[in-house]
């Protein structure tokens, strides 16, 4: 089969490698409906060391059930599913408490296994980690249903864990994917003013269709001023930092309210969050991290079937696998916001 291998900064190829067999009686294995590029991609892309051998890249999926190991439960060939960022088994204590990221038997996608960017998968601990759509295949539906896979459920568990009130104000940080799954996260929970920052006009004017009452397009001290204007120099309850760079949660520490909340999903590209003693005296909580999208799924999935969310629509390019270095690179240029992948 046609697989994604990046074997240094820049260098993405597509190649041929082993069909993914059965190795453990709790496999599956999935046929790729559509696969994706995310923006964590983009962090190897622009840095990862020079490689002999290769790692496999990909960690969002839709398909169908191919073959299924002799312990596997509640999945049947032909199902059509959603497979979550993490693999996880579903029954140890942290699964239980909704923590599959930290799952005692969970998996990791690429590396040395096998990717979302490819044609087949082998999925580990398949009983917990995989999803079963109802409805069966929806070709109409196959954008929204993989943004749960990670985007939309990275932008929720960000709104969850900040546990937005209806009447809350909220500022979004990041015009990518997930910034603008977290607005469209917010406005669900009942938020009545959304700020999001960002600069990329088609991407913002999405973010306003998701729910987003205020663009503010500036950054750095002048984005800050921007927010607390609108505020009444207050900031919101809730900010939501869908970035990862040291100037993002020092932006959403200085536009969030006294006493709110802080709740980051972009993955940090630095060590340390400057909460000193201001802070101390401001009542700042910082919560967020990776998120379990397996534990959102279930819950967003009737909201997708239904048609009362579309977060789909972040998909702004389709290609098929030849097409995937180039992906790589208009996502690395800003000039696609998301790639979807159809094998
Ligand atoms: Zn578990």
């Amino acid at each position: 089969m046609r697989a994604t291998l990046m074997y240094g900064a820049g260098d993405v190829r597509v190649e041929t490698v082993p069909n993914p067999t059965l190795q453990e009686p709790t496999d599956a294995i999935v046929r790729i409906v559509a696969g994706c590029i995310c923006g964590s991609d983009l962090w190897p892309y622009a840095s990862m060391p020079k490689s002999d051998v290769g790692s496999r890249k990909g960690h969002e999926f839709v398909g169908i059930v191919e073959e299924l190991g002799t312990e596997v439960t509640g999945l049947a060939v032909g199902d059509f599913v959603i497979a979550p960022f993490v693999a996880s088994d579903g029954t140890c204590d942290f699964c239980r408490e909704g923590l599959q990221t930290s799952c005692r038997h969970g998996a990791h996608w690429g590396g040395h296994d096998d990717g979302g960017q490819g044609e087949f998968a082998r999925v580990p601990q398949a009983s917990g980690t995989l999803v079963v759509v109802p409805a069966g295949f929806d070709e109409e539906l196959v954008p929204s249903l993989l943004s749960l896979s990670d985007v939309m459920s990275t932008g929720y568990h960000a709104a969850k864990k900040a546990r937005i009130a209806p009447g809350q104000s909220v500022t979004v940080i990041g015009d990518g994917a997930v910034g603008l799954c977290a607005v469209l996260s917010a406005k669900l929970m009942g938020a009545s003013r959304i700020i999001l920052m960002g600069r990329h006009a088609a991407r913002t004017d999405l973010g306003r269709e998701f729910g987003a009452t205020d663009v503010v397009a500036e950054r750095g001290e002048a984005g800050i001023a921007r927010v607390k204007e609108l505020t009444n120099g207050d900031g919101t309850h809730v900010v939501l930092e869908a970035v990862g760079l040291k100037t993002a949660i020092e932006t959403a520490i200085a536009v969030v309210r006294d006493g709110g909340v802080i709740s980051r999903v972009g993955a940090p590209q630095f060590s340390e969050v400057p909460l000193g003693f201001r802070e101390f005296l401001r009542n700042i909580t910082l919560t967020g991290g990776v998120a379990p999208a397996r534990a959102y799924i279930e819950e967003l999935l009737p909201l997708v079937l239904d048609r009362t969310i579309e977060p789909g629509k972040v998909f702004d390019r389709t290609i098929g696998l030849d097409d995937v270095p180039a992906g790589y690179q208009a996502m690395a240029d800003r000039e696609a916001l998301k790639v979807l992948v159809r094998p």
